[in-house]
């Protein structure tokens, strides 16, 4: 998506060759209308997988899955993000660690929002070493939901998450991948991965 990639190009902070940093239009402010051309993009590229719902965690997935279902006409629901849950009957959990924040939050999505008559579209900011995707996956399989797969904004290609997720057969849809962040440089992956 150039328009994306234009944005991380102007406005990207790479931090670190593990890290970019895009708190201007994403993880902090957000820029609605390219959140918005984010959101017409996931749609079109799951509208013939009949979406009911889409999956993000909060709370910088909220903006592109929002976008998203306004235009598949669907719900989104967002995981929560807790330090650690106390057993709950009415809740599906998962244990996610983050490498980035080095830390592990247990997130939950209530038993009410996410069903077996659900196929779900998960949506996140960013796919790097892949546990929080695999987070929300594992809150599908506990709904017993259908998954359409997932639609990400921004993949780091050159971390494991990608790869991990498409080999289990997930279908991953990123609208920017990054190949590199080495020397301060932002460098993008062409082609789509499979
Ligand atoms: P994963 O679980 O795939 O390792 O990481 C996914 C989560 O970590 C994303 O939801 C995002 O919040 C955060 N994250 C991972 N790498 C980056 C990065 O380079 N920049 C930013 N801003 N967030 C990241």
């Amino acid at each position: 998506m150039k328009a994306l990639k234009n944005k991380i190009l102007e406005e990207g902070n790479v931090l670190s060759d593990n890290v970019l940093k895009v708190d201007s239009f994403l993880n902090h402010q957000i820029d609605p209308q390219l959140m918005r051309e984010v959101g017409a993009e996931f749609a079109s590229r799951f509208k013939d997988t009949g979406v009911t719902k889409i999956l993000t965690l909060e709370s910088s997935g909220i903006a592109p899955a929002v976008m998203a279902g306004l235009i598949l006409d669907v719900p989104v629901v967002f995981a929560r993000k807790r330090k650690s849950l106390t057993l709950s009957n009415d809740l599906y959990t998962a244990s996610v660690h983050s490498y980035t924040k080095n830390e592990t939050n247990d997130i939950s999505v209530s038993i009410d929002y996410l069903n077996s008559d659900d196929i779900v579209l998960i949506i996140d900011d960013f796919l790097a070493n892949g546990q929080a995707l695999l987070g929300l996956l594992r809150i599908v399989e506990q709904s017993k939901a259908a998954t359409a797969g997932a639609g990400i904004v921004i993949e780091k290609g050159f971390q494991p998450g990608g790869k991990l997720i498409r080999e289990s057969g997930i279908r991953v849809e990123s609208l920017a991948i990054i190949s590199s962040l080495t020397n301060g440089k932002v460098e993008f992956l062409e082609e789509v991965l499979i």
